[in-house]
């Protein structure tokens, strides 16, 4: 038996999109989330759905009951992350799962990227409950970038402190449909993979890109990191939003978001989908 949490997520539910394309049988995934409710049409479909909260050990313990493999879609609530996370590794360990993957971040156990601490802090807690594991080290959603379209639509602009630093994003299906291959397919045990779209872009390809989807000319204007902490409070953004994005900016020129492996495109057996592609769609589908 396969399972996920954070299958409620945008993710996860490419994930259990994947799996059934890939052909497993649906009463052999448990789908597990907090309001799964929201999974209605996969249950409709045969998906087996568990309830359950990263918080509340007691009932991720229900959840992982027959499971074999799991994957552990990281919780989307920063600063509680690692306590949530090792409550699942526990009840897993607990449960006799035996493999998990796990969604981390780009060279999480060596980066400076102000996210990798938690994923590198869960690392080490499925590293030392003696599972067998993979790590799916996901570089950066293009999805991320609908909002940045949006905004440019209306302002002909895209502010950033980034520099020439680099994105090797990928489409939010490229990821899922690794995990699934993981999460449902022999030999990834003990395997660490550093996933990020075929391409590094950098801002202004993204301006040229921008600029073709929303139908106006786009610019990248470069601010120095101070600048841009200005301009997004003064936008309105609170304090501590705007230094979040100003480091994400400060990590991305310093190439934290640009590494390309190749690992995404071996897994999947297929190209990631290309910026173009992949943003062009996520702005349609957001429209
Ligand atoms: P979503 O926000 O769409 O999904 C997050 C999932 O985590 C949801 O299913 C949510 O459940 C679940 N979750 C959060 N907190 C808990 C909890 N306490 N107990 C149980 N489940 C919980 O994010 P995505 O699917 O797009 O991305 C998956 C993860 O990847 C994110 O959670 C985040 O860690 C990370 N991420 C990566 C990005 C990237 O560019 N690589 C960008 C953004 C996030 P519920 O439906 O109940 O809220």
């Amino acid at each position: 038996t396969l399972a996920l949490t954070g299958a409620t997520g945008h993710l996860g539910r490419l994930v259990l999109e994947s799996l059934l394309a890939r052909g497993v049988a649906p009463d052999d995934i448990v789908a597990i989330g907090r309001d799964t409710s929201k999974l209605a049409d996969f249950a409709e479909r045969g998906v087996q759905l568990r309830t359950a909260d990263y918080s509340k050990p007691e009932t991720l313990a229900a959840a992982f009951e027959g499971v074999d493999r799991l994957l552990l879609i990281s919780g989307s609530e920063v600063g509680q992350r690692v306590k949530q996370h090792g409550n699942v590794i526990d009840a897993a360990k607990d449960a006799g799962v035996g493999f998990i993957a796990y969604t981390s971040a780009p060279r999480a156990d060596t980066s400076d990227l102000v996210l990798a601490p938690e994923h590198k802090a869960t690392e080490q807690l499925i590293r030392d409950s003696g599972i067998p594991f993979s790590f799916l080290r996901n570089g950066w959603y293009t999805e991320n970038y609908v909002q940045v379209a949006q905004q440019a639509k209306h302002t002909g602009l895209i502010i950033a402190s980034l520099g020439d630093g680099t994105v090797a994003s990928a489409s939010r299906k490229d990821f899922a449909d690794a995990a699934a291959v993981v999460l449902a397919g022999p030999g990834h045990e003990n395997s660490v993979y550093e996933l990020s779209g075929d391409t590094a872009w950098g801002y202004e390809e993204l301006a040229q890109v921008v600029s073709d989807i929303v139908g106006r000319e786009v610019t990248y204007k470069r601010v120095s990191s101070k600048e841009h902490r200005t301009i997004l409070t003064k936008a309105g953004l609170p304090m501590g939003q705007a230094g979040f994005v100003v480091s994400l900016d400060t990590n991305t020129r310093d190439g934290a978001l640009g590494l390309v492996t190749g690992d995404l495109a071996r897994l999947i057996g297929r190209p990631t989908t290309p910026l173009a592609e992949g943003l062009a769609e996520a702005y349609a589908a957001a429209e």
